[in-house]
């Protein structure tokens, strides 16, 4: 017996009667009544050590208690544990809020061909995301999604609906831009998504989106706007990192070949690789200090770009034996007509300069962050080689890699992310009061973020021991199951 059984040995004499007729098992898929999460080590979130023991108690979709657990007053009886009608038993786990993913697209098609939108669901309640942050998609059928999913209609994480600015026919002036934004409010959506953006419109749009309460996202492009304007006209979050080194371009342009072709992917994708080590040091700290000072935050999803430094490791992830579905895997191929597949004369020097991207790029994110600034953490799967939710995990690896503690990482994939969401008053944390989003981990994340992917079949399999639980408004869903559901989907879509 070791030193938490005792404890829980302890603690279930206390237990008065209601206590011990609850000790039910959570029922996949079933809001209950009251839910206690026992004997868990607590990651709140908000980047404080972990602590525990703790029982967390859930009513409804709230967190309505976190009640520390000494072990010698609990020895000696003195500790109050809360009756519940069902309970999980986290004696050994880690307990966090759950991810929340800042970067995502819902999708039920790849390249034109249809994709079972379950599996995507499947895969993100699976690996623990509870919130997703749709930037762009086909606007009024995620809006119905997200009806169901806060009705409780669906399993899929909570949906936060940035629908894309710049649809056609594109607003060509001030009046016309205004005009679309309030189309989108009028719409019901929680924010814009902004692709590159020219000077004239930009400041109008963000005024406008402010003014209705809306926030924003932007994927910029090297393009006539960069940081400079995100800061100046209070962006909420720059994605991705264009916009960020060319905005400490001292000669205010890159230096492109004279062949080069901005709409031919691979030559784009090939020049961003040198885009970094063109900023001015000096200047792109004042970028930075500027973006904080303009409230932006920042979301990198530095695994979207990682093929870039590394083809062969994008390629031949683990998990695509059991996770990749056959529509992801034909719009993975180098194919000029689908967005990210742009691989066909990848090179060795290639990979070079974007090692040295990284390098820079890493630092610069570091920086932000001591400079004040907000990081969050998306994944962008669906393109380029991520697969949906395990390209989060790997996105918190390289936060890591970046330079940040694990806590700090774990920080950034939740109140940091709810924090830019407009949500940090209820989404994010392990707190009374807080929305019951958590995840249950089998294994401890501050040690080893792997511990956040599922087991491994094969023997050369690290110490993942994945999510086991994934409780979103207060619903508990057996993370496993649901990872189950989707290894068999995948393998009765490739035998078709
Ligand atoms: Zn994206």
């Amino acid at each position: 017996m070791n030193v938490f059984t005792r404890i829980l040995a302890a603690g279930l004499l206390l237990l008065d009667a209601p206590a011990v007729a609850a000790q039910t098992a959570p029922t996949h898929g079933v809001r209950p009544r009251r839910l206690a999460i026992r004997n868990a080590m607590v990651i709140e979130g908000n980047g404080t050590p972990a602590e525990g023991p703790k029982d967390i108690i859930l009513e409804g979709n709230r967190i309505i208690d976190v009640v520390s657990l000494d072990p010698v007053a609990v020895k000696m009886g003195e500790v109050k544990r809360i009756p519940a009608d069902v309970e999980i038993d986290a004696t050994g786990k880690y307990v966090m809020p759950g991810l929340i993913n800042l970067h995502g697209h819902v999708q039920d098609e790849r390249g034109g061909i249809p994709q079972p939108l379950e599996y995507q669901l499947k895969l993100w309640l699976g690996m623990g995301i509870t919130s997703v942050r749709d930037v762009s998609s086909e606007t009024p059928k995620t809006l119905q999604l997200r009806t169901r999913s806060a009705a409780g209609e669906v399993a899929a994480p909570r949906l936060y609906v940035y629908a894309r600015y710049a649809y056609m026919p594109v607003p060509k002036n001030e009046v016309e831009a205004r005009q679309r934004v309030r189309d989108l409010k009028a719409q019901g959506v929680d924010g814009l998504k902004l692709f590159g953006m020219d000077k004239d419109v930009y400041a109008p749009v963000l005024d406008e989106a402010k003014k209705l309460g809306l926030r924003t996202a932007h994927h910029m492009a090297v393009d006539e706007t960069n940081a400079w304007d995100a800061a100046k006209g209070g962006l909420t979050s720059i994605e991705h990192w264009y916009g960020v080194p060319d905005a400490a371009l001292l000669s205010g342009a890159q230096q492109f070949p004279s062949n080069f072709n901005y709409a031919d992917e691979g030559m784009r994708f090939r020049y961003a690789g040198r885009l970094w080590r063109e900023a001015d040091p000096a200047r792109l700290q004042e970028v930075l200090k500027a973006m904080v000072q303009g409230g932006v935050a920042w979301n990198p999803t530095l695994d979207i770009y990682e093929a870039s430094r590394d083809l062969q490791r994008a390629e031949t992830q683990p998990w695509f034996t059991e996770y990749l579905h056959p529509t992801l895997e034909k719009y993975f191929r180098p194919d000029a007509a689908n967005h990210g597949s742009y691989f066909a004369n990848w090179s060795s020097t290639d990979e070079a300069f974007w090692k040295e991207n990284y390098q820079i790029w890493f630092r610069a994110v570091r920086d932000f962050e001591r400079l004040g600034g907000v990081i969050g953490a998306g994944e962008d799967a669906g393109f380029i080689y991520q697969v949906y939710g395990f390209g989060l995990v790997r996105e918190l690896e390289l936060h890591q890699e970046a330079g940040f503690s694990t806590l700090k990482v774990l920080q950034h994939v939740t109140a940091n992310n709810a924090k830019i969401l407009g949500e940090e008053q209820r989404l994010g944390r392990i707190r009374a009061g807080f929305l019951a989003d958590l995840v249950v981990v089998n294994g401890n994340p501050l040690e080893d973020l792997k511990a956040l992917y599922p087991q491994r079949a094969d023997a050369a399999a690290g110490p993942g021991g994945g999510v086991q639980w994934t409780i979103k408004d207060g619903i508990p869903y057996d993370a496993p199951r649901m990872l189950s559901e989707v290894r068999a989907l995948v393998k009765a879509a490739r035998t078709r």
